[in-house]
């Protein structure tokens, strides 16, 4: 038997990079996932791969939504459950940031950034999460948040916004797993370091930067002092063990690092990579 045989579970931006690696993993270990996000292409692409790795079709549901937008957050929660009939599983993945198209970083950013960064990273996942919680009750189930280390304490003075968003996203991982405990939900989070995904295209940077960046950083140690940038996988294992009960029931409200050491270290904030990209 599998471990997430039985399991229900709902993985928002599963159309790219962790979300997918998850939704994945989620279905080989026998869960049936539902996966979501804007694109349609790359949504269908995320449904290929768990089918082509010998998964049935009815294990997979695709919702294609935009979850700053409630109803779509009930579209979303409302076809899960007249598929599925219940779930067990939230991993509040979907998330981004973005750059300014004229070149302003941190507090010269323009403000509807902010609101931008905020509604998607932060507001999207309060309000996913008071939809999920009546089911997760009855589930007795998990969320599992995805943060970022820029959320620490350490200051990122050129990405202001999102790392204010995700440091506010670990107080609310913090204060819900409390709250929802007493029913009986954990609530985690994984707070990730550099990864290679599609990030750095959604945040409107040329195709290959986080390549070109990840280059750059593997190749110092105050940077990556493992020396090698992760993969969607690194995380995609450490939300399964997060949402598998079995393996870390007595973890509540915490959130995982995993970074490569990086923010021990926290010297990619001493480089300029603008001027890094140029070169
Ligand atoms: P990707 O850009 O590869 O994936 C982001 C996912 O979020 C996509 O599936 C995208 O789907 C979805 N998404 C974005 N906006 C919306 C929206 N409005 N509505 C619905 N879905 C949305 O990036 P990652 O896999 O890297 O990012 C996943 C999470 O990991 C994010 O929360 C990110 O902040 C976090 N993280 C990533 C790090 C990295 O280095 N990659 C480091 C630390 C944290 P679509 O475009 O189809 O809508």
């Amino acid at each position: 038997m599998t471990r997430f045989e039985g399991k229900v579970a709902i993985v928002t931006g599963s159309s790219s990079g962790i979300g997918r690696a998850t939704a994945l993993l989620f279905a080989q270990e026998g869960a049936k996932v539902t996966i979501t996000g804007r694109n349609t292409e790359r949504l269908e692409e995320t449904r290929q791969h768990i089918l082509k790795s010998g998964i049935p079709e009815d294990h997979v549901l695709s919702v294609v939504a935009d979850l700053v937008k409630d109803e779509d957050q009930d579209k979303l929660i409302n076809e899960t459950i007249y598929t599925f009939g219940h779930f067990d599983i939230l991993v509040n993945n979907a998330g981004t940031a973005f750059v300014d198209s004229h070149g302003r970083v941190g507090l010269d950013q323009d403000v509807s950034d902010y609101d931008k960064v905020m509604q998607i990273n932060l507001r999207s996942v309060v309000t996913l999460t008071q939809k999920a919680k009546e089911h997760l009750i009855k589930t007795r189930g998990e969320i599992v948040n995805v943060s970022s280390v820029a959320g620490g304490q350490q200051a990122m003075p050129d990405m202001l916004y999102y790392a204010m968003s995700k440091s506010a996203l670990d107080q609310f991982t913090r204060s819900t797993s409390i709250a929802l405990i007493a029913h009986g939900v954990r609530v985690n989070s994984v707070s990730p370091g550099a990864v290679i995904t599609g990030i750095d295209e959604a945040m409107g940077m040329p195709a290959g930067s986080f390549e070109k960046m990840a280059k750059f950083w593997e190749s110092k140690k105050e940077c990556l002092p493992n020396g090698r940038v992760g993969q969607p996988d690194d995380i995609a294992n450490i939300i399964a063990f997060l949402a598998d009960r079995k393996l870390s029931s007595y973890i509540i409200g915490q959130t995982i690092v995993a970074d490569g050491g990086s923010s021990l270290v926290m010297g990619m904030q001493a480089h300029d990579m603008m001027e890094i990209l140029k070169q």
